[in-house]
């Protein structure tokens, strides 16, 4: 995005054979990217916003994957920025949530192109809030190459929990969506004490839920906190430690009770969002300073549009991190 970097861009050893591709500073498409060697095979997590920038980070990668290529790939869900460099593994096995697949044809390569045309030119538009929307969203696409993606759904979907194998080591998928997306996971791999959260954690960066309940981010945040992961790879956003995570369940709780009377009182939700990233309060907060603000407005009508968690996904997460607790593998 042009901003002075927080942290340095590239493959950051997390100990173990195990990196991330770390992109500074976690802004829209700054997305972090994992890879997992194991003897002689290796795991992939998310694949980028475009081809270009996995295939930037598959030449970084070659060295590290010597003897040991990339035989799995996962989505942890299905936000372009972590699937649509997916058709460079069309001969590897994919997986992701049966939620993510479903979602993931929603948004199209083509038409993220096309806005990013639309945006180029609206934004000389002499007009006010036409302008402004075609300039950020002008800025937010600029970086990125869209042409030429297809879209390439995972090969394999699960739903609940579940395990894949690298050597013989287990790595465990935890669906903990919808949340951030509607099939949101996290990749555990206890060996290693390493989690990557996917877009369910923002480190330092203001989050957004573009499904919703915002209670089941909570929930899965709260969950990875049981995991005891001593490496924490974010979606977006330096590599966290579990003060990140509670700073984000902090967002998430002050900014309900912020948007819960203004929902009541029958304020629209980008004018809540407004009054509340305007307010002193807010301000005083520590995520008055995290980039992207204004994502509130997203989150705000999500928040209002779900005001009630689904019991049932909120049980089993409750379940799952009584589980995890108990596991003598992660104590
Ligand atoms: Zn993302």
């Amino acid at each position: 995005m042009g901003e002075k970097p927080a942290f340095a861009e590239g493959f950051w050893s997390l100990g173990k054979n195990s990196h991330a591709w770390m992109v500074p500073n976690g802004s829209w498409g700054e997305t972090n990217i994992g890879l997992i060697r194991g003897e002689r095979e290796s795991l992939l997590i998310d694949t980028g916003w475009d081809l270009r920038i996995m295939r930037e980070v598959l030449d970084h990668a070659a060295p590290l994957l010597e003897g040991a290529p990339i035989t799995q790939v996962i989505n942890t869900h299905s936000d372009g920025d972590h699937c649509w460099g997916n058709q460079l593994f069309a001969d590897t096995p994919i997986i992701a949530t049966d939620a993510a697949i479903a979602a993931m044809h929603h948004h199209t390569p083509f038409e993220c192109a096309a806005l990013k045309c639309a945006c180029s030119v609206l934004r000389h538009l002499p007009v006010g809030a036409p302008r402004k929307f075609a300039s950020y969203m002008h800025t937010m696409f600029r970086p990125y190459h869209f042409a030429g993606i297809r879209l390439t759904a995972p090969t394999t979907g699960f739903s609940g929990r579940t395990a894949i194998s690298l050597g013989a080591e287990t790595v465990k998928i935890i669906e903990v969506g919808p949340g951030h997306s509607a099939g949101d996971c996290l990749v555990h791999l206890p060996d290693r004490k390493i989690v990557f959260a996917g877009d369910i954690l923002f480190a330092g960066v203001t989050p957004v839920a573009w499904s919703g309940p915002i209670a089941n981010i909570t929930a899965a945040l709260k969950l990875l906190l049981t995991l005891n992961a001593t490496t924490i790879v974010p979606g977006h956003g330096p590599l966290a430690t579990p003060a990140h995570v509670q700073a984000q369940i902090d967002y998430w709780d002050y900014v309900q009770s912020a948007l819960a009377p203004h929902r009541r009182s029958g304020t629209l939700p980008h004018i809540a969002a407004r009054k509340i990233l305007e307010s002193p309060a807010f301000r005083a907060t520590p995520f008055a300073s995290w980039p992207c603000p204004e994502r509130l407005v997203t989150s705000a009508h999500i928040f209002y549009e779900t005001p009630t968690p689904a019991p049932k996904i909120l049980m089993r997460q409750a379940s799952i991190a009584y589980e995890e607790a108990r596991l003598p593998l992660l104590s």
